[in-house]
C-alpha cells in the first residue's frame, strides 16, 4: 500500500483523539486540513501553557484488542494500515513545517503494546534526529506499555498520555474485563508522573475518558478526574462523548450527546482553577451534571444562600464562585477596588456582556441592582427533565 493511501486511512481515524478546540491566536485551525488527509488540525497547549494548533496521526489501525466501543476493534471489517517510523517523518514533516504545527501521534496495537509504543518512541526519535525537529511532540502510549518504553517515550516528547477510557477498575471489568484497569492504566500513568517530576514532560500528562461508554453517572468521572489531577499530576483529561459504531458490541446502546463531554470539561476546569472539590459539582445527590446550565451556575442554583456577595469586600476564593467571573474577572474586580468603591454595575463595565450575569450575585456596597434573570433561566432550564435535555442534542 503506499504511503498516500496509509494517510488517507490512519489521518481521519486519529481524530478520535480529543484534544483542544479553542482558536489559536484568533485563528480556528479547526476549520483547517492537512494536505494529506481530511483530518482536522487540533489545538494543545505546549509546555508554557500556550495554545498551539496540533496535527494528529495514528500510527497504525492495526488491533489485536477487543474494546467494545472502539471502531478499530479487531474483526471489524475496516481499512487498516501501518505506518513504519520513516513513513510518519516523510508523511509529517512537511506539515509542521507548513502550519508551523505540533504532532500528536497515537496508535492502535497491531501486535503488542510494546512493539506499538516502540514503532511511536523510534519515530519519535527520527524526527528528533535525522529531521532536527524541536516542535511540541505528543505521544499517546498503548495500556500495559513497560517502565523502560515510557522512560523512552518521556525522553523525547513534550507530553504523554495514556487513555483511561473509564473511571475505575469496576466499570472497566464491566465493559472490557480483559484490560487490568489498576495495571495497565493507572500504575503506568504513575510512572508518567514520575518522569514528569523529575523534570521531564514539560506539556506535562494528559489522558482520556469515553464518556457514557460504561454507564457510569458523572460523579465517577469527576471524583476520579480530582484524583488524576492531585495523585497522578495529570495536567489535562479529555472527555470523548461515546458514539455507537455499527458492527460492534455496544452498535444499540444510546450516544452520548456531546454536550455531557463539554459540561465535564468545564466541571474539570472548576477543579483545577476556581477551587471547586468534584463532591460540590456532582455529589451524591446530584450525580449527574445539568446539560442545560453550565456546573457554576448549575451550582449557584443549589446554592442560593451563598449569594448576594458584597463585591467590595468579597475574598478572591468567593469572586470565582460568582457565574460569569473567571479568574481574568476576579483580578481586574481587585485592581478596581484598589481605585475606589464599587457602587453600581456601570463600575463593572470592563467586564463586558458578563456584567449583567454578575450583577445577579453581588451586592454594590450594599445594594442589589441584578434582575434576577440568570437565576431564573437556570431554574427553568434546571426543571427539564434528563430525558428532554437529551433529546435536545
Ligand atoms: S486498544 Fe485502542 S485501538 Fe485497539 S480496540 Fe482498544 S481502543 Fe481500539
Amino acid at each position: 500500500m503506499d504511503l498516500e493511501r496509509k494517510l488517507d486511512i490512519l489521518a481521519p481515524a486519529a481524530g478520535y483523539e480529543a484534544c483542544d478546540t479553542h482558536s489559536v491566536a484568533g485563528r480556528r485551525y479547526q476549520s483547517k486540513k492537512a494536505a494529506w488527509s481530511n483530518a482536522p488540525l487540533g489545538t494543545e497547549a505546549d509546555a508554557k501553557g500556550t495554545p498551539r494548533p496540533v496535527l494528529r496521526l495514528l500510527m497504525s489501525a492495526e488491533c489485536i484488542h477487543d474494546c467494545p466501543y472502539c471502531p478499530l476493534q479487531r474483526g471489524r471489517d475496516v481499512p487498516r494500515a501501518t505506518l513504519t517510523p520513516e513513513e510518519v517523518a516523510t508523511a509529517v514533516m512537511p506539515q509542521l513545517r507548513r502550519y508551523d504545527a505540533g504532532l500528536l501521534l497515537s496508535t492502535a496495537v497491531a501486535d503488542s503494546a510494546e512493539q506499538s509504543a516502540s514503532g511511536l518512541v523510534d519515530s519519535a526519535v527520527l524526527l528528533r534526529t535525522t529531521h532536527a525537529y524541536k516542535g511540541y511532540l505528543h505521544l499517546k502510549l498503548p495500556p500495559g506499555v513497560s517502565h523502560a518504553l515510557i522512560e523512552a517515550a518521556a525522553r523525547v516528547s513534550d507530553r504523554l498520555s495514556l487513555n483511561i477510557e473509564v473511571p475505575s477498575a469496576a466499570h472497566q471489568a464491566a465493559i472490557d474485563p480483559s484490560r487490568d484497569w489498576q495495571r495497565d492504566v493507572i500504575a503506568r500513568l504513575a510512572w508518567m508522573r514520575d518522569f514528569q517530576q523529575a523534570g521531564l514532560l514539560k506539556a506535562g500528562i494528559a489522558t482520556q475518558f469515553v464518556v457514557g461508554a460504561a454507564g457510569e453517572d458523572d460523579k465517577a468521572l469527576l471524583d476520579t478526574t480530582a484524583w488524576l489531577h492531585s495523585e497522578l499530576g495529570v495536567r489535562r483529561v479529555y472527555y470523548a462523548a461515546f458514539q455507537p459504531i455499527a458492527g460492534t458490541p455496544m452498535a444499540d446502546q444510546r450516544a452520548t450527546p456531546a454536550v455531557r463531554g463539554l459540561r465535564l470539561t468545564q466541571a474539570d476546569w472548576l477543579l483545577r482553577h476556581y477551587g471547586f472539590t468534584s463532591g460540590e459539582i456532582a455529589g451524591a445527590d446530584n450525580p449527574l451534571l445539568s446539560l442545560h446550565n453550565d456546573p457554576k451556575l448549575a451550582w449557584a442554583l443549589r446554592n442560593p444562600q451563598y449569594f448576594p456577595v458584597e463585591i467590595n469586600t468579597a475574598p478572591p476564593e468567593q469572586l470565582l464562585r460568582i457565574p460569569g467571573l473567571g479568574p481574568l474577572g476576579v483580578k481586574r474586580i481587585l485592581r478596581m477596588r484598589t481605585l475606589g468603591k464599587l457602587r453600581e454595575p456601570g463600575h463593572i463595565s470592563i467586564l463586558g456582556a458578563a456584567s449583567k450575569r454578575v450583577a445577579d450575585f453581588v451586592l454594590f456596597d450594599g445594594k442589589f441592582y441584578g434582575t434576577g434573570q440568570t437565576m431564573r433561566a437556570a431554574r427553568i432550564a434546571a426543571l427539564r427533565p434528563l430525558a428532554d435535555q437529551l433529546s435536545l442534542w
